[in-house]
Order: structure tokens, then C-alpha cells, then sequence
């Protein structure tokens, strides 16, 4: 007798669908079989896609950016993602440059992380280094960490790491066996004017520093044969360019992300009083560079959302510099991308991220697997409502191609018909 049985779905296994019977023991998957077995709870999974619990690996709950602090806490957070049919979240450790101070921000991000559903892992941050960097490495290893992020920009408020020192890091990658996250912006191309509002927020981080940062970095990669994740890769440009010179690295040596914003929006959503809605960093493009993300899509190796959401309140400002940037998007991001990119989305919100980042047991429909599954309604709808936080989602309104309806983590039943399943003291 089995604890769960999943049947009749459209399963995603090996890379393909395949009509058959998900069984579930404790907290692993005992079985994927077309046999009809007996189990204490069955979900009938007829006419649904039955997928391996998906993985955002940029997400930053309960973001303290000093005035504003990011809406979705772990909690609040991780309802919107099961909604999502995301099993697993990669936050971000406080930034930090000495091997003190990322202990400490381990520590604390561990403590805010046990109020979440789902389970949560951490990119190390490094703001500028003064300390040993392999010791700080060894320490991010030894944590049970294996990527470390860094900025090339955000030189005002101490965070950019220079080019000696992401060498000296991306040279460690292959030593130490971790993937260095890069945020790249050419912070000389970063431009701050007090009197910009929200419809300056490309002229201030326009579209040639992430290219410019982007081809640097593929650069570094190629003399020191280190590893690195782009994050938030925004403009089609970049890629094609990156395509261009430096094609041998890409999904071997260099890894792009880019997130669903970029995908289905561009910088006229920034226009008028509502355009606060849509500030983050970097912003959004014109519909050429929205275009030709879409069309070299391939050369992406995995999709993140960055949600780091907020109310309208604290978005409503004049002043750019007042406002905190960023959105929310994790429970989105499957519904958004497979509906313009097609179901190649499900490794690159899973199996890929599981392998990169080391997340053991995850990422894929397997016998022994962890027990991490998202039943999917694939119907397209118009989404009216949203379960994070935030007072307002920039997709309330867009098409997504269906709605999770059933998720399980960890072999428990967390979302069952689009509700949540919720313990005792949550
Ligand atoms: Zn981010």
C-alpha cells in the first residue's frame, strides 16, 4: 500500500510525457509505473500535466533594503510559490566581506527561512572583499552552500566586487566546485540624478551596461576557466551578442538566466503613474531587445523570477531613488513561460537548476527522487488574482497557459484542488 498515488496524469519523465501512475512512499517517489496500485490517498490526475516540483533559484523574501523591506516574508512567500508549483526557493544571504559576517548572515537568514513551506536554499553574497577569498569560499562550502553572488555594480552602496577580485573567484570555481552568480551592470554606466522619476529608470541603468558587464565577464570566464550564472539577463541584445563571441562558453561555462518579465514586457509599461508598478533592476527594454530575447530563448540554460515584491505604497513615490525595486513573479513565472516559450521550460525550472546548484534529489520525476511533485490544470486563463502579499501583481491581467491545482513536497500534500493545505501552527 502506497502513501499517495498521482494517476492517469501526463507525467514529465526522462524528458518526455508520458500518460502514466505516480507513487508516492513517505518522502520519496516509490514508483512510476503504468500498473494500478493501491495507496492510502489517490489524485486523480486525468487531463492534467503532472510535473517535478519546480525550482526558482532567485527569490528574495523578506529583503531588508534598509527604508523598505520585501513584502513576501518566508511565509507569505512560499504560499505564493506552491501556487506557483515551486517546491523549492534559492534566496540570497545578507551581502557580507568577511567570513565573520557571513557566518552571521547565514544564521540569521537560516532562522527568518524556518516560517517557509517549502524548502529553501542560499546563494552566498559578497559585497566588496576584504577579506582571504578562498577562506570565504571554504566557509560558503563548509555552510553547505555552493554558489556565491556577486555585483558588478551598486559601487554606492559598497556591494560592487571589482574584475581582480571575480578572477580570483571564478579561477576558485573549478577548486572548490562552486558557480559564481553575477549581477552584471557596468557600474560606470550606471547613472543616478535625484530628479529622475520612475520613467528614467532606463536611462539610469540602460541596456549597454548589462552588455558591456556581460561580454567583461565572458571574458574572465575564458582566461581563468571559472564557472558563473548571469542573473537577470534583460535584453536580447546581450545574448545575441554573447552568442556571438563567445558561444563556446555558453551552457558550459557560462550560464543565462533571465526571468519572465523580460519576456512578455517592455519599457512602455514604465510610462505614466502606473509604470511604478513595473520598477526593478535591471528594467525592462525596448520591444527589438524583448523580441530577440524571445528568439535566442535557447541560449538561456535556466529561468528565475528575482520576486522581491512590494506594495504599491511603498512603489508610489516621485523620485526613483526613493523607490524599492522589484516585483513579485514566483508564482507566475511556469504559467508565463510556458505559454511563450513552450514545455523546453520544465527542465530549465528544475533538472538544470538541481544539477548546477547541487540540489540533491530534486529536479526530476525518478524512482528515489524526493517527493517534490506539481499537478498542473493546463487551461489557459487570464489571471485575476494573485496569493503573495503585495497589494497588487503586474500579472493580474496577462494570459498564463493553466493553474496548479495539486502540489506535494516532500511527499506531503501542501496544495490540494488550488488550496492550501495548511499545518496546524502556520
Ligand atoms: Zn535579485
Amino acid at each position: 500500500m502506497h502513501d499517495i498515488a498521482i494517476k492517469h496524469g501526463r507525467v514529465y519523465h526522462e524528458g518526455r510525457w508520458v500518460k502514466t501512475n505516480v507513487y508516492i512512499d513517505d518522502e520519496r517517489i516509490a514508483a512510476i509505473t503504468d500498473d494500478d496500485l493501491p495507496a492510502h490517498e489517490i489524485i486523480d490526475a486525468t487531463q492534467k500535466d503532472v510535473l517535478p516540483g519546480l525550482i526558482d533559484p532567485h527569490v528574495h523574501f523578506e529583503l531588508d533594503l534598509g527604508e523598505a523591506v520585501s513584502v513576501d516574508d518566508f511565509l507569505g512567500g512560499s504560499k505564493a510559490a506552491l501556487h506557483g508549483g515551486v517546491t523549492t526557493v534559492i534566496d540570497f544571504l545578507d551581502p557580507t566581506d568577511t567570513v565573520e559576517g557571513l557566518k552571521a548572515a547565514y544564521i540569521k537568514r537560516k532562522k527568518q527561512a524556518e516560517k517557509s513551506l517549502i524548502d529553501v536554499r542560499f546563494h552566498a553574497t559578497l559585497k566588496a572583499p576584504k577579506c582571504d577569498l578562498e577562506a570565504y569560499v571554504k566557509t560558503v562550502k563548509a555552510l553547505g552552500m555552493h554558489s556565491i553572488k556577486v555585483f558588478t555594480t551598486y559601487s554606492e552602496s559598497g556591494r560592487r566586487t571589482d574584475d581582480d577580485a571575480i578572477a580570483t573567484l571564478l579561477k576558485l570555481t573549478t577548486k572548490h566546485d562552486f558557480t559564481l552568480v553575477v549581477h552584471a551592470e557596468r557600474d560606470e554606466r550606471i547613472v543616478h540624478d535625484d530628479r529622475f522619476t520612475h520613467e528614467d529608470l532606463t536611462t539610469s541603468r540602460p541596456e549597454v551596461a548589462e552588455i558591456e558587464a556581460a561580454l567583461r565577464l565572458s571574458e574572465l570566464i575564458r582566461v581563468t576557466a571559472g564557472r558563473a550564472y548571469m542573473v537577470h539577463t534583460s535584453s536580447g541584445r546581450t545574448v545575441e551578442l554573447l552568442k556571438q563571441r563567445a558561444a563556446d562558453l555558453l551552457n558550459k561555462k557560462l550560464f543565462l538566466e533571465t526571468c519572465p518579465q523580460y519576456l512578455i514586457f517592455n519599457e512602455d509599461r514604465l510610462k505614466g503613474e502606473e509604470g511604478k508598478r513595473f520598477t526593478f533592476a535591471p528594467p525592462l527594454r525596448d520591444d527589438v531587445a524583448r523580441q530577440k530575447l524571445l528568439a535566442h530563448e535557447n541560449a538561456i540554460y535556466a529561468f528565475g523570477t528575482d520576486h522581491c515584491a512590494f506594495h504599491w505604497a511603498d512603489k508610489d513615490k516621485p523620485r526613483l531613488r526613493d523607490i524599492p525595486l522589484g516585483i513579485g513573479g514566483v508564482e507566475f513565472s511556469y504559467g508565463v513561460l510556458d505559454l511563450v516559450v513552450g514545455e523546453s521550460v520544465v527542465q530549465r525550472m528544475s533538472e538544470r537548476l538541481a544539477t548546477l546548484f547541487k540540489i540533491e534529489g530534486k529536479g526530476r520525476l525518478s524512482e528515489g527522487a524526493i517527493a517534490d511533485v506539481a499537478i498542473y490544470d493546463a487551461t489557459p486563463r487570464v489571471v485575476e488574482s494573485h496569493h503573495g502579499n503585495a497589494d497588487y501583481s503586474v500579472y493580474t491581467g496577462e494570459t498564463v497557459s493553466g493553474k496548479f491545482t495539486d502540489v506535494i513536497a516532500r511527499g506531503n500534500v501542501v496544495l490540494r484542488d488550488g488550496l492550501l493545505v495548511m499545518k496546524e501552527d502556520a
